[in-house]
């Protein structure tokens, strides 16, 4: 990959945390940045996520080491911005699997110790003193691992602190611009078109609208693999419970929220999730309350957890399952950001996204995530 010309005004399709992380830090470099959204920030998979802050269950690959990176930017937010303690938390991670062949629990627990991510392999009865308000009788014989390195965010709360410093330095946020799609002049990115017509002209677009990535780079007759399932996320109502740490289970995700409540995933829900001919999503009660029951089910004292809201819709993630980031390469000026973890990638992939865009030079940790991987 060669270096690209140093473009000054830059357009930011999509104000999830990609887009909002990228926009603020193309602005605090200097350039001349809008982000358009076709709705309000933070209302795609972003509002809607576990984001569970992890780099578990990986070998030491470039992903891992990113994940790590991004991690540590949480660190550094936590430390430097008191403000964001009720929504960025650090009170680790604690995981089993099911009580069958396919538990991976030690060897898992071994792999992560020899490439130095903190993990400790926990029997049931060892649980409580280390991370309070699981149900020790839910954990399978095999154990559990907790990773005291691990954490949480709030994105929708993220995003509104990283908007407003972008506002402050003075970046544009267009939000209900419709859907927007890219201005292609003379062979590179001109620009991009809002749905209402108004033309945003740009020496660079950045196109970060997660799970629609397939299709605006389709329409420019780039492809990109696609894995994207759909999602489905409960929110609990506010419940008492002495669970501070993010639990991934068998059968349940659950990770605690600002407000006193829970949030919660699982393969099996998402799976039940009916797409309906019109693009809507149709689930079932049944499904809602399998998944309070699983959630109550791991909890200490097994607590009534009622339904207060939920989301559904897609979950961005590329074919092979890793990101994919910076420049498309066959048109100029185009960039993209798709990935799954975004939660988790956030602040690291818009740091180094926007030294990329505003230097013109390829950064080496996206080296292995290049949209041309795929031929
Ligand atoms: C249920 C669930 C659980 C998850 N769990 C985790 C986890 O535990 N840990 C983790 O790290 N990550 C997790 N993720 C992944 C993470 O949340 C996503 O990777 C991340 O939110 C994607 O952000 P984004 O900015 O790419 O996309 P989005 O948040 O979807 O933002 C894209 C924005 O672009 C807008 N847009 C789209 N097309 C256009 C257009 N043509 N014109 C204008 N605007 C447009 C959309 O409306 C949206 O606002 C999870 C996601 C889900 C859904």
């Amino acid at each position: 990959m060669t270096s690209s010309p140093k473009p000054r005004r830059v357009v930011v399709v999509g104000a999830g945390i990609f887009g909002a992380s990228s926009a603020l830090h193309l602005a605090r470099l200097g350039l001349d940045v809008t982000i358009v959204n076709d709705g309000a920030p933070a209302n795609g998979a972003s509002g809607r996520s576990l984001s569970w802050l992890n780099s578990a269950r990986r070998e030491d690959t470039p992903y891992f080491r990113l994940r790590m990176a991004g991690i540590d930017r949480y660190r550094t937010l936590a430390a430097t911005r008191p403000e964001t303690a009720a929504w960025l938390r650090f009170d680790g991670g604690l995981t089993w699997d099911a009580d069958d062949e396919a538990n991976q629990i030690a060897s898992i627990c071994q792999l992560e110790q020899s490439i130095g991510y903190d993990a400790i392999l926990l029997g049931r009865a060892e649980v409580a003193a280390v991370t309070p308000g699981v149900n020790a009788g839910a954990i399978t014989q095999q154990g559990a691992i907790f990773n005291p390195g691990e954490g949480w965010v709030d994105l929708p709360s993220l995003i509104d602190l990283l908007l407003s410093e972008f506002r402050a330095r003075g970046g544009k946020l267009i939000q209900d611009a419709g859907l927007v799609r890219i201005d292609i002049g003379g062979g590179r990115a001109c620009g991009v078109v809002t749905a209402h017509g108004m033309k945003i002209d740009a020496d660079a677009v950045l196109l970060a609208v997660g799970p629609a990535t397939p299709t605006m780079l389709a329409e420019i007759g780039v492809h990109v693999p696609d894995a994207t399932p759909i999602s489905l996320l409960l929110k609990t109502k506010p419940v008492k419970s002495a669970l501070r740490a993010v639990l991934n289970t068998p059968r349940v995700a659950v990770r605690p929220t600002p407000d006193g409540a829970f949030v919660l995933d699982s393969a099996w829900s998402e799976e039940e999730v009916i797409v309906n001919s019109d693009g809507t999503h149709t689930v079932h009660d049944e499904t809602v309350q399998g998944l309070l029951d699983e959630a109550s089910a791991v909890l200490e004292g097994n607590p009534r957890l009622q339904l207060a809201s939920y989301g559904v819709g897609p979950k961005p993630i590329p074919g092979d399952g890793e990101p994919v980031l910076g420049a498309i390469e066959t048109i100029a000026g185009i960039y993209v950001t798709f990935s799954h973890s975004g939660a988790t990638l956030g602040l690291i992939a818009g740091e180094l996204l926007a030294r990329e865009i505003a230097s013109g030079n390829p950064h080496p940790m996206l080296a292995s995530f290049r949209l041309h991987r795929f031929g």
